[in-house]
Order: structure tokens, then sequence, then C-alpha cells
């Protein structure tokens, strides 16, 4: 297959060499600036026996950008340390710290945080640094890549006075920004929005943000108790993992609450099971679930990549996809890379986007879920009420260039 084939070519060489550096503070602030504006998560600096790499990690992948002079090591290290307010002569022991900088784009100044650690090795320190950014603009459901149908369904579902709204997800599919994005979507004057997270990331205006601490028992079933004489009207039950919890929210989601929630599961059939294997009441999962919606991340395509003609595999594997919407989308969605870009670095993704499967929990579904629950009845009914599958999200989202075959392949069997 064409697009298989030109993935596997897209590697290049990037990493700059570097002999002396004269300034290691202006070094320093315009290494970070550089990994925040190519929205790097972390910064790797790591000695070698003869010389020291920086690399980016980059929407998971690590970009080798620089192999300096080993000459410079100790000072750079330093400089990095003092930040991070450490102890510049501890060597020999790991340390943990943090440092604020100032991002400069333009004429606007953000604070982003970072967390530093070191790491002693055979040829000095490795230091990563984890980079925080607080994207707030992103915390809303519009920006989030939900194709219309989609975003239609869960605005529906916001508009519940009460009920049980469920995020799926398996480590790493983006949950936190969907879930905040949600909260965001409600006007805080207006509700009563209580939150209990694992730990707090984004600190939202006007609402009650709580952050678990198991070491003192203030776990999310003992909050949730306390919570509802609080007079909420919205709650975030960060994770539902338990039968205590299970059965609170479930409750408080049947007396005039809408209760949001992640629940740990690979598809939106096993959220259902695992409420009842955490031994809910089904007929009380029945009538409290409103909606449930899936999420995977994948990365998406960098505005280098260009059409290119699509060949009778490729489109197969979309008409037996999508079936009749393949027809209506009258595609020309293959694509080819045609020269080096500095935005992505020559990987062809720049940052990432969520597949999403929504269902909306109707009477059919309601009366599935209390007689029996098979994954194929339930296909049957998702399938009758014109419900997008997470696959099926994904192939659109190729052809409308929003992503490659090869990041959506894998979920065909979900
Ligand atoms: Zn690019």
């Amino acid at each position: 297959m064409a697009i298989q084939k030109q993935e596997t070519e897209q590697k290049y060489s990037i990493a700059k060499e570097i002999k002396v550096i004269d300034d290691f503070r202006y070094f320093v602030d315009d290494l970070f600036s550089d990994a925040i504006k190519k929205g790097a998560s972390d910064i790797h600096i790591e000695p070698h026996k003869d010389k020291l790499i920086i690399r980016y990690r980059i929407d998971g992948d690590l970009y080798h950008i620089y192999t300096i002079d080993k000459s410079n090591q100790e000072n750079l290290i330093a400089r990095i340390k003092i930040l991070a307010r450490l102890k510049i002569d501890e060597k020999r022991l790991p340390q943990d710290g943090q440092i604020v900088f100032q991002y400069r784009e333009g004429m606007n100044i953000e604070d982003v945080d970072m967390r530093v650690s070191t790491f002693p090795t055979l040829y000095g320190e490795k230091i990563v640094l984890r980079i925080l950014r607080k994207d707030m603009s992103l915390l809303n459901l519009d920006k989030l890549g939900f194709l219309s149908v989609n975003l239609n369904l869960i605005k529906k579902a916001m508009k519940f006075k009460e009920g049980l709204v469920l995020v799926s997800w398996p480590t790493g599919s983006g949950k936190t920004t969907t879930l905040y994005a949600m909260l965001n979507y409600f006007n805080p004057m207006e509700y009563n929005i209580s939150t209990l997270e694992d730990p707090v990331e984004y600190k939202l205006e006007g609402v009650a943000q709580s952050q678990v601490n198991h070491e003192i028992g203030y776990t999310f079933a003992n909050w949730l108790k306390t919570l509802l004489r609080q007079d909420p009207d919205i709650i975030l039950v960060w994770e539902i993992r338990d039968y205590e919890t299970a059965k609170l929210a479930v409750e408080a989601s049947l007396t005039w609450h809408l209760v949001f929630g992640t629940i740990h599961a690979n598809q939106w059939v096993g959220v259902v099971e695992r409420l009842i294997n955490m031994w809910v009441d089904k007929y009380l999962v029945a009538s409290s679930l409103k909606m449930i919606l899936a999420q995977r991340l994948v990365k998406k395509l960098c505005s280098c990549a260009v059409p290119a003609e699509m060949d009778a595999e490729t489109q197969q594997i979309f008409k037996e996809g999508l079936g009749d919407i393949y027809e209506e989308l009258k595609p020309n969605a293959s694509f080819k890379v045609p020269k080096w870009c500095d935005k992505c670095l020559g990987s062809w993704f720049k940052w990432r986007v969520g597949l999403h499967e929504v269902v909306l929990i109707d009477q059919d579904f309601s009366k599935l879920i209390s007689t029996q629950v098979t994954a194929d009845k339930w296909e049957e009914v998702r399938k009758s009420k014109g419900y997008l599958s997470l696959y099926q999200d994904g192939l659109i989202k190729v052809l409308l260039w929003i992503t490659n075959l090869q990041q959506v392949l894998p979920y065909k069997s979900l």
C-alpha cells in the first residue's frame, strides 16, 4: 500500500552540531523556547562518553536535536540546576525540581511549568525536563476535533439535568482535556460545579476543584458522600474504579445531579460491563447512564502533506469501513509529502487528535442494559442508530485529511 511505504521513508537526520556555547543563559532560554514552540512534551539532556545529546519528545516520539561538544557539559547542566533550585554540587544522587519559564510568543508572555529531574549516569548527570504547558484555549469542546455529528450528541447530553456521562479511556487517550472542556462548557455562575481529581491538572475559573489524598483517606467515595450535602448541580468524579464510588456516582446521577466520570475500559460496551461487574444494579445503570464517549489519540497530519491519488486497494478499505458514508464524502484523501518541513521536523505529523465514539443512551440502549449486554447486540443497535464507531470516525478523519490511514487501522477491531 502506497501510504505505508511512504511513512517508513520519512526519517531525516535533523541534529545540529555545537562546538562552543558562548552564553549558557541565552542557550538554555533558547532551548526552552524552541522546545515549547515545537510542541515538545519533554527535553532530554543526555551525557555520552564523548558528547552531550539533546533530544525532544514530540507527540510521543524522540527527536535528536543537538550534538554538543563534551566540554560544555558541566556548565550547561549547572545552569539548568540553578534554574530548578537544585544542589549544584550533588552529582551522585537523583534530584527533582521545578522551573517556571517565561515563554514569549510575539507580544504574549506565558508562564510554562517544567518539572526537572536529574539522574546520575556513568558519563555525568542526565536531565529530563517535562514541559507542562497549560493551553487553556484547548479546553473548548468545539476545538477538540470532534466530527460535528458527535459534537451535537455531546451537546445534547450536556443539556440533561441529571444522569451519568462516562468517558472510557485507556492510558494516554487525552481524557483530561476532554473532561475539562466538557466542564468548561457550563457557565460556572449558573451552576454549582465540583470536582475531585487525581491530580488537579488545570485550574478552572469558578469551579470547586479538589484533589484526592489517599494518605489521609480523602478518596472519591468519601468525597462524594460529603459533596452531596454541598448542593452541587454538576459533579466530576475523576475515576470510577471501585464499587463504592460507582454506586455513589450512579445514585447521585439519579437525584438531579449531572455526573461526569471516567472509567477504565477499552470500548463502550466494556463501560457497561465494568459498572455491572462492580455490582451496581443493572437497572440503576440503565436508568442513570446518559452518554458514553470512547476516545483514542492519534497523530495529526502537518499542513505540509499534499494530496495524491488513492490506489484501488486503499479505496477498498474505506468502502468496506464506511459503506454509504464513503460515497457521500467523495474523497480524494491519500497524500504525499513533497519536501522537508521545519514545523513537523519531517515527520509529517504535528500535534494529536482524538478518534471518538459517542453513544447517547436512549430507551433502546437502556433496555439492553437491563436485560442482557452482549457486544453483538450493542453493535446492532449502534449501527441501526447510525452512530459512528471509533474506526469509522478515524476513516472519516483520514478522508478529511486530519490524520492518515496507518494511524487509524489499529482501531479496526474495536
Ligand atoms: Zn510538516
